[in-house]
């Protein structure tokens, strides 16, 4: 049986897992969504014995369902190799009042790499199965992460070219440097006079602008995106709670069946729902616990089943959860409504004209699963330094917003249930931030701050930074938001 993807605004516009990969994003501007989950049947005393790659190809087989096996091996053994620094690929770490599932071994430090690393492979694979010989051109907005975790994916892979637009002022600097000193003939990264919302609304726009597409079909050129709007994004999120369970279960430290919550610094809701999916295949998970910083919109969402986007958006130490518009909760919507895509239609279209919406009827035993909570830039900093100060271990800005907003659900709960917490970045990638959290110092640069880093946390410097001091800048574009298709047409000459 084929596993049918749906479009979150049409129910006629039904696809396959490949269909869905190759295309990102549905042309009525809804995301492509599982009807159904697959039926896994999902036996954890064997999966303690199993590899990271063996639980990718369990999960990965279930969801795509119509590429082959070889297909399958063939990504998989091209996406988790020796890029990332532990064979474990997903450690788990356990401390004092939790569990970090380290999400930050791979080429560029943070989690994107989980699914991007494998993306690139997905996307050749699916066009390669439709017959489709168009060159395919990434598209992709970036709130400092997944841009560069796409450039390093599709960097010189044949048959595509890859344009990422980041906010000027919106990355740490060894965040920007990462993608300014990207390699790769196919590579081009474009910095905006506007935030990460501007640049991810009008990639969005770029990808349902009809006219646009057709002018690029007639050069045989066709959008994809690697955002994590895309399945392919999606699905290989899933792989890491199903191997964190098994791992918790093989050292003991919970019995089969036990249930376990998970919390999840959330920007574009990807993250988060994957869990959600994890558990809709049998991971016993009772909370779902989604953590925000100062732009607290899904906090809101979840305490008043309001979604209100006109709000200041702020600047934050944790700049990849800077988001106001947060396109996977709308999968999440989609399954609350009932899989109605009218309706999530009729929703998404509020979010635009009037800047919210409001959910009436909903399935609320899906609401109930999630606790939502905030942490300031103040909550983060000083949870960096309790956790160093419990645990002589240094997070970065992102995992700290999850460890402080679990903290007070913990203290005012009284909920005592193991917790993996989902651990996006390694603090290298925003040292200053956590030097300073630390030591109350700021090391006025970001390389003084990673050797202070490492003095403190006696953690080994990754080549990724290691590397970025001496890369030379190859990308020095800076357009204005009104500028970006300019930008688009100019690279792809149409
Ligand atoms: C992207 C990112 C997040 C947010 O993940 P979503 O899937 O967008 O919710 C959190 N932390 C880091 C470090 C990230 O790069």
């Amino acid at each position: 049986m084929t596993l049918i993807y749906q479009s979150t605004r049409d129910e006629n516009n039904k696809v396959t897992a490949s269909q869905a990969i190759l295309q990102g994003l549905a042309n009525d501007g809804g995301l492509f969504t599982p009807l159904a989950m697959p039926d896994m049947a999902l036996d954890f005393e064997a999966l303690t014995h199993a590899s990271y790659q063996e639980v990718a190809k369990l999960v990965l087989s279930a969801f795509l369902d119509d590429f082959t096996s070889e297909e399958l091996d063939y990504c998989i053994a091209n996406a988790y190799d020796a890029k990332f620094d532990t064979e474990d690929i997903a450690p788990l770490v356990k401390l004092n009042k939790h569990y970090n599932l380290e999400l930050f071994h791979g080429s560029t430090i943070a989690f994107k790499d989980m699914a991007l690393s494998i993306l690139p492979y997905l996307l050749t694979t699916s066009a390669k199965k439709q017959g489709v010989d168009n060159k395919i051109v990434i598209l992709t907005a970036t709130s400092g992460d997944t841009g560069k975790a796409a450039m390093a994916g599709f960097a010189d892979v044949p048959g595509t070219e890859i344009i990422v637009f980041y906010p000027k002022n919106g990355v740490s600097k060894i965040q920007e440097l990462q993608m300014t000193t990207q390699k790769g003939q196919n590579t081009h990264v474009v910095a905006i006079d506007g935030n990460f919302d501007d640049a991810q609304t009008d990639v969005k726009r770029m990808f349902n602008d009809a006219d646009l597409r057709a002018r690029l079909l007639e050069q045989k050129i066709q959008f994809s995106s690697a955002n994590s709007m895309n399945i392919g994004r999606l699905v290989p999120q899933i792989v890491y709670y199903v191997y964190a369970y098994a791992q918790l279960l093989k050292t003991g430290d919970i019995t089969n069946g036990q249930a376990i919550n998970v919390t999840v610094p959330t920007g574009n809701f990807g993250n988060i729902l994957a869990a959600y999916y994890a558990r809709e295949i049998g991971v016993p998970i009772a909370k779902l616990i989604c953590a925000s910083n100062e732009n607290k919109v899904l906090t809101d969402f979840f305490q008043t089943r309001t979604y209100d986007k006109k709000r200041d958006f702020k600047v934050t130490s944790s700049p990849s959860m800077d988001i106001l518009v947060s396109s996977n909760l709308e999968r999440l919507i989609f399954h609350l409504v009932g899989n109605d895509a009218a309706k999530t239609k009729e929703l998404m279209a509020a979010l635009v004209s009037k800047g919210e919406y409001q959910l009436d009827q909903v399935d609320q035993s899906i609401l109930d699963l999630f606790e939502a909570g905030y942490a300031s830039e103040a909550d983060t900093e000083a949870e960096i330094k309790k956790v160093f100060q419990e645990n002589n271990y240094i997070e970065d800005p992102h995992t700290a917003v999850a460890s402080s907003v679990y903290r007070a659900y913990r203290e005012h709960s009284n909920d005592d249930t193991p917790t993996v917490i989902a651990s996006t970045a390694s603090p290298y990638k925003f040292p200053r931030v956590a030097v300073k959290a630390v030591t109350g110092e700021d090391s006025g640069d970001d390389f003084a701050a990673v050797d202070e880093l490492h003095q403190l946390s006696g953690v080994v410097i990754p080549a990724a930074v290691r590397d970025l001091q001496m890369a030379p800048v190859r990308h020095t574009t800076v357009v204005p938001t009104a500028g970006m298709q300019e930008a688009v047409e100019a690279y792809l000459g149409v």
